[in-house]
């Protein structure tokens, strides 16, 4: 009865560290590891003890005789990673356990290392949860809404909800007594790089890619056109897109781009609203969903089936929830792909393709169709979009397609932050290991450090951000450790003292705490996992519940 790793893999790797047998792979420190679309258990040598089960923050671990039906599937995906063998002959083992990375031991000194942490998503608490390995270290953590954890909030889809269990384990670290939540707070606009620096040991920014890549082609613009990832955060209830206008009262939604925030845009237009209705989706989002017009949905990619961005455990998610189909050329293109001896994980993304129905079968509810080769040329309309013109790559032909809705889906972008250099060309903040560097004389900015999508770009899971961010943290606590970086000018009042002064309606811990409580009571009269505040006053609302610091204070000195 091996164990699989099935769907919403994060890739965190915590797994292969409880593994007392070293049987998943590929391990943090194996070459395939950065680029892995999940992570596989070898069935042969797997010892069915379940310490992986409970390692893994997401849920995406069962035995094999416990699946659902629409996990079956990965039984096969898992066993193929390995070589094929007798059941009983396990592969020699590179090590008896996976190298687990030592933490960075942080020197004892007089100031202890204090951290400002701008962001507070994946990579971001990642870090603390780091840091925080080491006795006396503080960690402080800024974000511009009232609410943490950025794309799990915002950026996950409400039906992964397993994926958003990660936020049980962001919960128990900002929980340790050294960390703090100075959420509502943004830096650049409340408090500077400069005053950060001076009231902690260095600065990490963790703050993602916040825009989207831009397609520019004639037509973008219109009414009726927009991006999959401002989609996502309406969706997903975020407060600066709980007013964008989607207008859903079309037959048809082109996407351009087919990477996983298009499947996911894709299987929410297409889903029935009552399912959506038992998740943490927006209220304003759902209300809009339940009038849809939209039959149709056609994922567009500009190469073809060989390249598809998206990743295979979200494929055979796709084809499980939602009908998904293939016009007859397209079809075609997949066998040519086929037929070309593609690598393993294509040829199962390939052979998935090859099973789809076919587009020229009546349609019996709403439905995603995956189209190839065709490259965004304009959008058509005068006052707003009614189609998309493409070129069938490679060729001067053009192809049409009518849509009442246009969504990019091509990427994010990092941002520039004032103050720190940034690289144009690749979105992100230049470094080195996570130490900011100064393009100008090739050093490294003093005290300042990267992690997450703005370090390396806007690719990867969730738990892909945890080496990323434990690199981050090897580099700085090594700076610390050789006296590189400068101590506090103040002490932790100050820094209090001068965010409520320029920011009065800052959340902590508690305020969180309470908004957090109020959205799952929400929620759980209609049986969703909560029913989110969509905007800002309503959270610093519900905050305010929060019993006042001094009150806590004292309970905390009562219970000792
Ligand atoms: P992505 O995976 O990088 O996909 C971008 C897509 O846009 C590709 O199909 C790309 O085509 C296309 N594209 C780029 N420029 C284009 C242009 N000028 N014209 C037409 N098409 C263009 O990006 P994403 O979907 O935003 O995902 C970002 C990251 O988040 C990925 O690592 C993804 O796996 C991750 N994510 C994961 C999940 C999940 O695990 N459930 C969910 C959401 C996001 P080419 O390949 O031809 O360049």
């Amino acid at each position: 009865m091996p164990h699989v790793i099935t769907q919403s893999c994060c890739n965190d790797g915590s797994c292969v560290f409880a593994c007392p047998v070293n049987c998943i792979h590929p391990s943090p420190d194996e070459p395939g590891f950065a680029t892995t679309e999940m992570l596989y258990i070898d069935p042969v040598a797997c010892v069915d003890c379940g310490a992986c089960v409970s390692a893994c923050p997401v849920g995406a671990i069962a035995p094999d005789n416990r699946l659902e039906g629409k996990q079956l599937p990965f039984v096969e995906i898992n066993a193929s990673f390995y070589p094929e063998r007798p059941a009983d002959v396990k592969l020699p083992p590179t090590s008896k356990l996976a190298p687990v990375i030592p933490a960075a031991q942080v020197r004892a000194r007089p100031r202890p290392l204090t951290v400002a942490i701008v962001g507070s998503g994946p990579a971001a608490m990642y870090a603390a949860d780091e840091l925080l390995t080491q006795p006396g270290v503080r960690v402080n953590v800024f974000e511009k809404l009232p609410t943490p954890y950025g794309l799990v909030r915002a950026g996950v889809a409400p039906d992964h909800q397993n994926t958003k269990k990660v936020t049980a384990l962001f919960d128990r670290v900002s929980r340790h007594r050294h960390f703090r939540f100075y959420l509502n707070v943004e830096v650049g606009q409340h408090l500077s790089h400069a005053e950060l620096l001076a009231h902690h040991h260095a600065v990490l920014y963790a703050v993602g890619a916040p825009d989207d890549r831009r397609l520019d082609i004639d037509g973008m613009g219109l009414p009726g056109t927009g991006t999959a990832t401002e989609l996502v955060a309406w969706i997903n209830g975020h407060p600066d897109f709980t007013d964008l206008p989607v207008d859903l009262s079309h037959e048809r939604v082109v996407i351009v781009g087919n990477g996983n925030v298009a499947l996911d845009v894709a299987r929410v237009l297409t889903t029935d609203p009552e399912e959506l209705a038992r998740t943490d989706i927006s209220d304003r989002a759902l209300e809009v969903l339940r009038h849809s017009e939209v039959r149709e949905v056609v994922v567009a990619a500009r190469r073809g089936p060989a390249h598809s961005a998206f990743t295979l455990p979200e494929l055979i998610g796709l084809t499980e929830t939602s009908e998904v189909v293939l016009d007859p050329e397209d079809h075609k293109l997949v066998e040519a792909d086929l037929a070309a001896v593609p690598d393993r994980l294509t040829g199962q993304k390939l052979e998935i393709l090859r099973e789809l129905g076919d587009a020229s079968v009546p349609r019996t509810r709403p439905r995603i169709r995956l189209t190839y080769r065709l490259t965004p040329a304009r959008v058509l309309g005068e006052q707003r979009a009614t189609g998309v013109e493409f070129s069938v790559t490679g060729t001067e032909d053009t192809h049409r397609i009518d849509a009442g809705l246009v969504l990019t889906s091509i990427g994010y972008r990092g941002k520039q932050i004032r103050d720190l250099p940034f690289d144009e060309s690749r979105s992100v903040i230049p470094n080195d290991g996570g130490r900011v560097i100064d393009p100008a004389s090739g050093q490294p900015v003093t005290g300042a450090y990267v992690a997450g999508w703005i370090k390396r770009g806007p690719t990867g899971f969730i738990g892909t951000n945890k080496s990323c961010s434990v690199q981050t943290v090897q580099s700085l606590v090594a700076d610390y450790n050789a006296g590189a970086l400068t101590d506090p000018v103040t002490k932790p009042d100050g820094l209090d003292r001068l965010v409520h002064a320029r920011q009065p309606d800052v959340v902590d811990s508690a305020g969180w705490a309470a908004i957090d409580a109020a959205e799952i009571a929400r929620g759980s009269d209609d049986g969703r996992p909560r029913n989110k505040f969509t905007e800002v006053a309503d959270m610093l609302a519900a905050a305010a519940t929060a019993p006042p610091a001094p009150k806590r204070r004292l309970l905390a000195r009562l219970l000792g």
